[in-house]
């Protein structure tokens, strides 16, 4: 649970000593420098600022948001980054409350408009087809299940972690080993495997290169989110990009945008960090909001070390690729199909956005090996393939389909990838130690989440990381 600003200002005095000062020193910029003005660097630098000290965020791009990225020109505004707010979001919600951020709950649209086609081998097919077709790989029983469904049940169904468990203690290394190998010991075939999870992977490119215990964990937490009454998933009103905005409109300091740090230099007076503009912000102390592969081309004296250099170094990220879609006519009219589907081709996946019942944009969300494969094209070649590979699995789509916008997390170079992905062996090595301060640096971000995810997971590091370096200013 946040902390209300009242119980802030009494752990944070109680941190520094009552009465002591949190100002810098007259040559700092600021008491703390926070790199990143993503939703765990803001999230960390208004914990700051409420407890009194002089915060400076820097952020390389020319917006705030980071992975929190709205399509907003596009109708419906899809989001090309973080999209679903679960009800249990509860520091994502406060701060979206406590800076009039509206939130609409999308749970019913999606309850009304839940059909997804099964697109194999370029043909769709009916839900009441699957179960006896030649491309079902399913055992009698799971027969009826789509191949999502399959890979999810399984997971859920032989899931030891309870929800708020430490998932990352040593006490669970036996489960930090391939998902490809939990599946199997389920009773799944390696047909089953390829279908249900390599075919389109939001985490790893296979189950063959992810840790188990992370999709463990995920499904706990997720499960948590859809058991939480009242049942809901938000949005932010004018989407999801509107928080991160309000959260840096809410500081006292302007986010220097465009500033991106290259180096970061610490001694016993405090840190510099170096941009790319020559320019070096002092502070006593800083906070790296950055993922990994951002973080990894910084360079730091004294340098990083042991686990959590090796972490830094070689985290993997996944990748995704997004492109918009409108539709010239509702094509979904002529074949009476739905616009959201599951394919085994490059098009991987697609999601129709309504406004009321009316389908206004599809968003075309590749993963891991197919998002690798599409963004060899170039975005322009990118767009070419995706409606083609659209095209040819609905024909009636032919000539109707226009691109809107486009994003690749792997290509950008300020993420590079979507969200952490933690390989078998490494959530139980890399996790405890990723976070750790490392003199008067300390680390945040959605990959150092302990005990949410995502956006949430991003907002919780945050606020660790402020109360760790409040513990040492
Ligand atoms: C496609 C997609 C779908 C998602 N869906 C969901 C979802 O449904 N629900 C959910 O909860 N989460 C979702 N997420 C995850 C969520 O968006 C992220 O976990 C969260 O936004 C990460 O926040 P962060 O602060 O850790 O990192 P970031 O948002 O990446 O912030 C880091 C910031 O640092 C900046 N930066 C990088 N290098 C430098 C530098 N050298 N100097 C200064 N600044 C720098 C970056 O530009 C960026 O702004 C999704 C993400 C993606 C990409």
């Amino acid at each position: 649970m946040p902390l209300s600003r009242r119980q802030f200002l009494l752990a944070a005095s109680a941190l520094v000593g009552a009465g002591a000062s949190l100002r810098a020193s007259a040559a700092a910029d600021a008491d703390i420098l926070v790199l990143g003005a993503g939703l765990s660097g803001l999230s960390a630098a208004l914990t700051l600022q409420q407890a009194g000290a002089r915060v400076q965020v820097i952020e390389s791009r020319s917006r705030v948001g980071g992975r929190v990225l709205s399509f907003a020109d596009v109708p419906g505004i899809p989001e090309a980054g973080g999209q679903s707010i679960g009800p249990g979001y509860g520091m994502l919600m406060t701060a979206a409350r406590r800076f009039d951020v509206g939130l609409e709950d999308r749970l019913p649209a999606q309850l009304r408009h839940s059909r997804v086609e099964l697109v194999l081998g370029g043909e769709a097919i009916a839900p009441e087809r699957w179960p006896s077709s030649p491309l079902n790989p399913f055992p009698d029983v799971d027969k009826p299940k789509l191949p999502w469904q399959y890979a999810a049940t399984l997971l859920a169904e032989g899931n030891p972690l309870a929800p708020g468990t430490p998932w990352y203690a040593q006490a669970n290394a036996a489960h930090d080993r391939p998902l490809h190998d939990f599946f199997l010991e389920r009773g799944a075939t390696e047909a089953a495997i390829k279908l249900a999870y390599d075919t389109n992977p939001s985490y790893g490119t296979s189950a063959r290169d992810i840790s188990a215990l992370q999709l463990m964990f995920i499904d706990a937490w997720t499960g948590m989110q859809r058991r939480m009454r009242p049942a809901a998933v938000y949005k932010a009103v004018g989407g999801n990009q509107r928080i991160p905005e309000a959260m840096a409109a809410g500081l006292e300091r302007e986010v220097q945008l465009r500033t991106r740090a290259v180096a970061l230099r610490q001694d016993a007076a405090g840190v510099t960090v170096t941009c790319d503009d020559g320019r070096r912000l002092k502070a006593r102390l800083a906070i790296c909001a950055l993922p990994f592969t951002a973080l990894r081309r910084l360079s730091f004296e004294p340098r990083l070390s042991g686990v959590q250099q090796e972490a830094v170094q070689k985290l993997p990220y996944q990748q995704s690729t997004q492109v918009a879609l409108v539709a010239r006519r509702p094509f979904w009219k002529d074949d009476g199909l739905s616009p959201s589907m599951w394919c085994d081709s490059l098009l991987a996946r697609t999601f129709a956005h309504h406004e009321g019942d009316e389908v206004v944009s599809i968003l075309v969300t590749a993963y891991g090996n197919k998002a690798a494969a599409i963004d060899r094209l170039g975005r322009e070649g990118a767009i070419r393939r995706v409606i083609a590979e659209f095209e040819a699995a609905r024909p009636s789509a032919r000539g109707q389909l226009q691109a809107v916008a486009w994003h690749s997390w792997g290509l950008d170079p300020d993420a590079g990838g979507s969200w952490a992905v933690f390989a078998p062996g490494t959530v139980t090595r890399y996790l405890p130690a990723m976070s750790a301060p490392h003199g008067r640096v300390h680390f945040c971000g959605e990959h150092t989440a302990l005990t949410a995810r995502g956006m949430e997971g991003a907002m919780e590091s945050g606020q660790r990381a402020a109360m760790e370096a409040l513990r040492q200013l």
